[in-house]
């Protein structure tokens, strides 16, 4: 879990304070990295708290965080400095989240990223990290994974040190996130919510998260209750609640097939997932029931036809990487998923979307 964890509107404003004591000398830096979107964002830009040899980097959220990406700012952060860095802080999205976390492993373990996507494979602790979340839903402030797309397939790197050690949650970050983006992160933690709470993994613990998380994006995303401030305040919770509540399930049919769309076509997670979900009436009737009302209401217009002019053998990529994600489907369906889900049932889904 998460060690350390400030909320509240405009709780950024003491980033200075928190990593201060954290510094180990003057030559071991404070790295940034900053989602490019902040670049000449005075707002935000001017409030992070440079000192010494500290360094920002900006970094694009076009494309979701490739293990070659990582394992080059790795080295570009070793060859720079004589020392490894005090901290690294990401501030941004899912991906820029996912980048500060992989980062911070891999300047303590030797190798390449790719090696370490899967489960349990990471062997030393972390360089500490904090995370700085600017748009509310991936949960990946809060997760044990950092999602990365390598040579073979996209899949994160689940560890004990993948969780950062410190989180400022401060909700008015999020104010400029535009609406699609705004809708296709936050159904992110949505469909965390129902692949959790209709799986077969679910226990206790994430039945508490998924539940509160769930309540949350109702009364966010079909409810005209909340002025703009609380929603973007309880987005944010919301967002936590439903990492936390796959910190101890798994995601399931959604995830698996947005993986596929990924990693074939370079489709973003968000959007993916609600491309997906949008056809997996048969998995989860009431939640697909309840997000047709949620994308009817906010008037968003999902891309159609994406798959339809795909060969047989991209067809089968994208299918060999979902069915690669055994733990999701096992969720999702149960320990017999094999008999029930093939690769023709999942042509048929692709062949929808
Ligand atoms: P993102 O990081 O892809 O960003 C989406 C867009 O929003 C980008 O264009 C970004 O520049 C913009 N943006 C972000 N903050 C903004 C702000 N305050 N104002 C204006 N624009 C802003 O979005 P995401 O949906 O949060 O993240 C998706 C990524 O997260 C994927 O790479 C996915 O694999 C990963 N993910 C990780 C986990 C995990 O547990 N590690 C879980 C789910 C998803
Ligand atoms: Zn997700």
């Amino acid at each position: 879990m998460v060690s350390k964890i400030v909320f509240g509107r405009g709780s950024f404003s003491q980033l200075g304070e928190i990593l201060e004591p954290k510094r180990l000398n003057r030559n071991a830096p404070f790295i940034y990295f900053v989602d490019d979107v902040f670049k000449g964002n005075a707002w935000l830009t001017s409030r992070i708290p440079l000192a010494y040899d500290d360094k920002i980097i900006y970094v694009s959220a076009d494309e979701e965080p490739k293990t070659t990406q990582i394992d080059q700012l790795v080295e570009q952060i070793i060859l720079d400095y004589k020392e490894r860095p005090s901290g690294i802080i990401g501030i941004g999205g899912g991906c820029i989240m996912d980048v500060a976390k992989a980062v911070a492993i891999m300047l303590n373990n030797d190798g390449e990223s790719k090696d370490y996507q899967g489960w349990d494979l990471v062997k030393n602790p972390a360089v500490y990290h904090v995370g700085v979340p600017t748009i509310s839903g991936t949960g990946a402030e809060v997760s044990r994974t950092t999602i990365l797309t390598g040579p073979e397939r996209k899949l994160g790197i689940n560890s004990d040190f993948t969780p950062f050690d410190q989180v400022i949650l401060d909700p008015e970050l999020t104010k400029d996130v535009p609406k699609d983006q705004w809708f296709y992160t936050g159904m992110d933690c949505y469909v965390h919510c129902i692949e959790s709470l209709n799986g077969t993994y679910l226990n206790a613990f994430s039945k508490t998260y998924g539940e509160k998380a769930f309540e949350l994006c109702k009364e966010i995303f079909l409810e005209d209750n909340l002025s703009e401030e609380e929603s973007q305040d309880k987005l944010m919770m919301a967002s936590w609640h439903g990492g936390m509540s796959i910190a101890y399930s798994q995601v399931g049919v959604a995830h698996a097939m947005s993986y596929g769309l990924g990693y074939l076509l370079g489709v973003k997670h968000g959007i993916g997932n609600c491309i997906v979900f949008d056809h997996l009436e048969e998995y989860y009737p009431e939640g697909v029931k309840l997000f047709k009302q949620m994308k009817e209401k906010h008037d968003i217009q999902l891309p159609q036809g994406i798959c339809a002019n795909l060969t047989d053998k991209e067809f089968d990529i994208m299918i060999n990487v979902a069915l690669s994600l055994e733990p999701l489907w096992e969720n999702a369906i149960g320990k017999n998923w094999k008999k029930k889900i093939t690769p023709e049932v999942l042509k048929a889904l692709y062949q929808k979307m």
